[in-house]
């Protein structure tokens, strides 16, 4: 199967670093004109120039917004008014006991990893059904099936964007768009080498020993019995962003290295 998205545009939403840098990375490997995005005007222009040196060739262009806000969303959506892909992955996770979680803490969440996805897809959804041939995918978590206890209101905004992606995906009965998420399991991405270099200097081991341990001890079920890379996660997001994914439509698709212990 040869993958190609040559004059489809793709916007992957906190693509700086991590599983969103991946996966533009992909996409535009697999042809696609790619949007990247992230807060910060240098941290998106050097993604960008780290992009372009991964695919030579590559179409790539950015635009700094947060869409941690609706304001945000709106200047992202005035700038790049229509999209073919729309991958709703910027998405923020702290361990927290739940007796400590403020309001804040519970809203904020909510807007990151929820809201940003709702306001993109209500912007973007209509014109791919117009132009009947679209891509949604929301990267939830395994951590939306099997919630942490240690992260009870990060788990929660992630079964919420499973429950829009379905409701979204029923939108597009017949006609040639598809809505999915993506369960990436504990994956090494930037933000989580950061949590790991410190438990390993908490711990007083290396990075290796914290990262095997967290997977052990955290994460038992894992079949992987590791964290995944980034690209292993990526692999599937452009998947399910190409023309070939056709049939999948509404599904779950799990990347967690076995971890959720059912069939189905
Ligand atoms: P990361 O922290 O490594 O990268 C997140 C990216 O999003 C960064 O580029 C950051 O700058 C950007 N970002 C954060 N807030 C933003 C905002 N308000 N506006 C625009 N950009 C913003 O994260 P990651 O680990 O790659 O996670 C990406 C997604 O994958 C998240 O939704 C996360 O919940 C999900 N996920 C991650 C793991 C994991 O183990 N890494 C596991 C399951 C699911």
């Amino acid at each position: 199967m040869k993958i190609d998205l040559s004059g489809k545009t793709a916007l992957i939403t906190g693509s700086t670093a991590g599983i969103g840098y991946a996966v533009a990375k992909g996409l535009a490997a697999s042809g696609a004109s790619v949007v990247v995005n992230g807060r910060s005007k240098a941290r998106v222009d050097e993604a960008v120039a780290k992009l372009t040196k991964a695919v030579p060739g590559g179409k790539v262009r950015d635009i700094a917004a947060d869409v941690s806000s609706a304001a945000g969303c709106k200047e992202l959506i005035a700038a790049l008014p229509d999209v073919d892909i729309l991958i709703n992955n910027a998405g923020i996770f702290e361990p927290k006991d739940f007796f400590e979680i403020p309001d804040e803490d519970w809203s904020r969440f909510f807007e990151v990893n929820v809201m940003s996805g709702v306001r993109l897809s209500r912007a973007y959804l209509q014109g791919m059904l117009k132009r009947n041939w679209g891509r949604i995918v929301f990267i939830s978590s395994e951590s939306g099936l099997n919630i942490p206890t240690e992260m009870i209101h990060y788990g929660t905004t992630k079964t919420a964007q499973l429950a829009i992606s379905r409701g979204l995906a029923k939108l597009t009965r017949g006609t040639g768009v598809t809505v999915n998420s993506v369960l990436p399991g504990p994956t090494m991405s930037e933000g989580v080498e950061t949590f790991v270099k410190d438990l390993a200097k908490q711990n007083g081991q290396s990075e290796a020993e914290a990262a095997s341990q967290f997977v052990k001890q955290h994460r038992p079920a894992s079949l992987l019995q590791r964290f995944a890379s980034t690209d292993e996660i990526a692999n599937m997001v452009v998947y399910v962003a190409s023309k070939e994914a056709s049939a999948t439509n509404g599904a779950a698709l799990r990347a967690e290295g076995g971890i959720v212990d059912t069939i189905a």
